[in-house]
């Protein structure tokens, strides 16, 4: 009997990484080299490609020559790296994805307006580390866990203001914020969260099937935020069995024993063609049909 494998939609990548690629790709074709602090996107495979085709990475900005080329990752970089490069006379090709780019601006408002800042997300990532060089004051926190929301200061008479990372997950964030809302009644937010649109949706659809699948894979790098969340909502969500690649090469076949439902999802910095391969390949290896998938 044949196994039933979900493809679930949307895969590939989101507008911003889609966006970033294709400014890579065009300033490749421009300058031959351009240089890099952080991965562009998070997936190796692609990320490797790219060093392939000329991207440089250096550890910091201090490290790119004067004169090059030098480009910004989708999750961007604190205004002081920018300060930097154009000090170097740097040519800066900006590739911080748009939704990103409109937290830093938020950030950046309310702290000229003298608020507190409230960071709801992994501090080691790129994108709190430049979101927080948009806090002007020096009076930002980042908590990642209800234990951290302890630690805060309670504010008393000060204006006080949350923001989220964009790939957070989308369920384990709420209670977060309850937790803060109980401690900082007068806390203010932009909007609930700032959970990107396309992570959401990808989210929505993984929690959605779990439960039924006998196996989940996600199709993501081990650093990419987005495809690690997604892992974690399909254990949470009761997927009885939940792995993360990179690509097809990384999958042993002995893990579709006793399998009859399974699932395919990919993060936002996925590229397509590596998810194509992938079933391709199970096309050519085991008995199974395969269905488009997508929340209502
Ligand atoms: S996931 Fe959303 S915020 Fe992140 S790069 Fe894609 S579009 Fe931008």
């Amino acid at each position: 009997m044949s196994m039933i494998c979900y493809l679930l939609s949307p895969r590939g990548f989101c507008s911003g990484v889609t966006r970033a690629v294709n400014m890579a790709n065009q300033v490749l074709k421009l300058y031959g080299s351009v240089y890099i602090t952080e991965d562009i996107i998070h997936n190796e495979i692609f990320m490797k490609n790219l060093k392939r085709a000329g991207v440089i990475k250096v550890s910091s900005i201090d490290d790119v020559p004067d004169g090059s080329a030098v480009m910004i990752s989708v999750h961007g970089v604190s205004p002081k790296i920018i300060e930097k490069a154009e000090n170097k006379q740097l040519t800066i090709i900006d590739g911080t994805c748009p939704i990103v780019e409109s937290v830093q601006k938020a950030v950046r408002k309310a702290s000229q307006e003298g608020k507190k800042i409230i960071i709801i997300g992994n501090r080691t990532h790129p994108e709190i580390i430049a979101i927080l060089g948009y806090a002007y004051n020096k009076d930002s926190f980042v908590v990642y866990n209800e234990l951290d929301v302890d630690l805060l200061p309670d504010f008393v008479g000060e204006e006080v203001v949350y923001f989220t990372q964009t790939t957070l997950n989308c369920y384990s964030v709420r209670s977060i914020i309850k937790k803060i809302v109980e401690k900082i009644p007068h806390i203010q937010s932009i909007s609930e969260n700032n959970i990107c649109y396309a992570i959401k949706q990808r989210q929505y659809t993984i929690d959605e099937i779990s439960n039924a699948m006998d196996l989940v894979i996600i199709v993501g790098s081990a650093y990419s935020a987005n495809s690690t969340r997604l892992s974690e909502i399909a254990k949470n969500a009761g997927a009885k069995k939940v792995i993360q690649i990179d690509d097809k090469n990384c999958l042993d076949l002995k893990i579709f024993k006793d399998v009859k439902k399974f699932a395919i999802a990919s993060g936002t910095s996925t590229p397509e063609a590596v998810i194509d391969d992938l079933v391709n390949f199970l096309k050519d290896n085991i008995n199974v049909i395969f269905e488009e998938y997508r929340a209502i």
